[in-house]
């Protein structure tokens, strides 16, 4: 693990931190969730829900979870042999890759790529393959699947598919037409595909998430992965789900039992009421971040970024060419004394000479799940960029 140093969002958000630089960098929101759901956990501390819980979740958050896959997306799940609680969503998916994948295996993941997928595809001893989302040539600034990439990333060694929709960092919302191609290679390559779907339900405008499961026969190859740190902006709870097949859902119950065994008492059951709250809820969520991604997006135009328009997610990737800067890493570091405002290179989402490192070089990622006043003044602050 040498080749792993501190992350990247440790590493902006102490710049932040040091420099007093706004912190549009690491993608955590500066309110809390709803007041219910943190009554909820303050109830549950109160009433003795803080032992060790059963191994596999809370019963309640199983059914909850259980049962938010049946409202919002169709599917039918055993709450107790199809659904896992882990240690955010961040540690279902370390504990699928290193159930799944032996020393060898391959597996593909998109670049950009999530940050701890690279470390823990090492620590299974596996393969990393990487297929490009590169910005499509339509002019839209959508980054697309390399649907070729992807094609030849497949081999006689694949076993996993890690896949992430909404995905972080590009805002991407992969399409049916993108989805159905990754679970045609993964059936006739027979691997299990991990799907990283934290961002579910932050999607804008006319994007609609679609999880790989529901397409037909990838029910019982896919373990779909998700939390509650980013739907009810609570990411320092860590409390996620895994949830598919029976069978790999033991496979994934096995290693995590030896990783954390359990996590997350009190908060468990606060998490499953907050499942069930009504449509208006999630749709509300949706909204204000979309507002709160306009009002970012017009800022960086403003201030002379090229940008995007992301469809999901609350990251939005500008290019600061236009402005004269060709080195992403090198402005970020630069950006707290240029502008007093900390962002994240996309090319820490890259590996060295990997697919989309070249195309994403100079991007910037800026997340937008911050209030409006800390939005605005990050604004103001990146006018500098132009005068300057
Ligand atoms: N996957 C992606 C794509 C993420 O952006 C994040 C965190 N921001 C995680 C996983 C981790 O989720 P958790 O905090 O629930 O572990
Ligand atoms: N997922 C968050 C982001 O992309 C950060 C999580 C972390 O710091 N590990 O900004």
């Amino acid at each position: 693990m040498r080749r792993f140093g501190p992350t990247i969002f440790a590493e902006m958000s102490a710049l932040a931190q040091r420099t007093g630089a706004v912190n549009l960098g690491q993608g955590f929101p500066d309110t809390d969730g709803p007041a219910s759901l943190l009554a909820d956990a303050a109830e549950a501390i109160r009433t003795g829900r803080n032992q060790y819980p059963p191994g596999v979740g809370a019963p309640e958050l199983l059914e909850a979870v259980a049962e938010h896959q049946h409202r919002f997306h169709g599917l039918e799940l055993d709450p107790a042999t199809q659904v896992l609680v882990t240690a955010g969503a961040t540690e279902g998916i370390a504990a699928a890759v290193l159930a799944l994948a032996e020393p060898g295996d391959e597996v593909v993941v998109l670049e950009p790529t999530y940050d701890s997928y690279a470390a823990v595809i090492a620590l299974a001893g596996a393969v990393q393959r990487s297929v490009a989302l590169l910005p499509a040539a339509d002019g839209t600034g959508r980054f697309a699947l390399d649907l070729d990439g992807l094609r030849a990333a497949f081999t006689p060694r694949t076993r996993l598919v890690l896949l992430n929709t909404p995905h972080n960092p590009t805002g991407t919302v992969l399409t049916p037409a993108e989805l159905a191609s990754v679970a045609a290679l993964a059936v006739e390559h027979d691997a299990v595909v991990v799907t990283d779907e934290v961002y579910e339900h932050l999607v804008f405008d006319e994007a609609r998430h679609v999880p790989l499961a529901t397409l037909p026969g990838m029910a019982e190859r896919t373990l779909s992965v998700s939390s509650a740190g980013k739907t009810f902006s609570v990411t320092g709870w860590k409390v996620g789900w895994v949830s598919g097949p029976a069978h790999l859902v033991a496979a994934v119950r096995t290693v995590k039992q030896f990783l954390t065994y359990v996590n997350a008492a009190p908060f468990q059951p606060a998490v499953a009421r907050a499942l069930a709250l009504g449509d208006d809820f999630y749709r509300d969520l949706a909204a204000d971040l979309q507002r709160r991604r306009d009002l970012l997006r017009e800022g960086l135009l403003a201030a002379g970024f090229d940008v995007g328009t992301p469809r999901g997610t609350y990251f939005v990737v500008a290019d600061p060419r236009p402005l004269g800067h060709e080195d992403g890493t090198a402005f970020c570091r630069a950006l707290p004394e240029l502008a007093g405002v900390v962002g994240v290179p996309v090319a820490a989402f890259c590996a060295d000479g990997g697919p989309a490192a070249g195309a994403t070089g100079p991007l910037v990622r800026f997340t937008f799940c911050k209030s409006d006043a800390v939005l605005l003044e990050a604004c103001e602050r990146l006018q500098a960029l132009r005068r300057g």
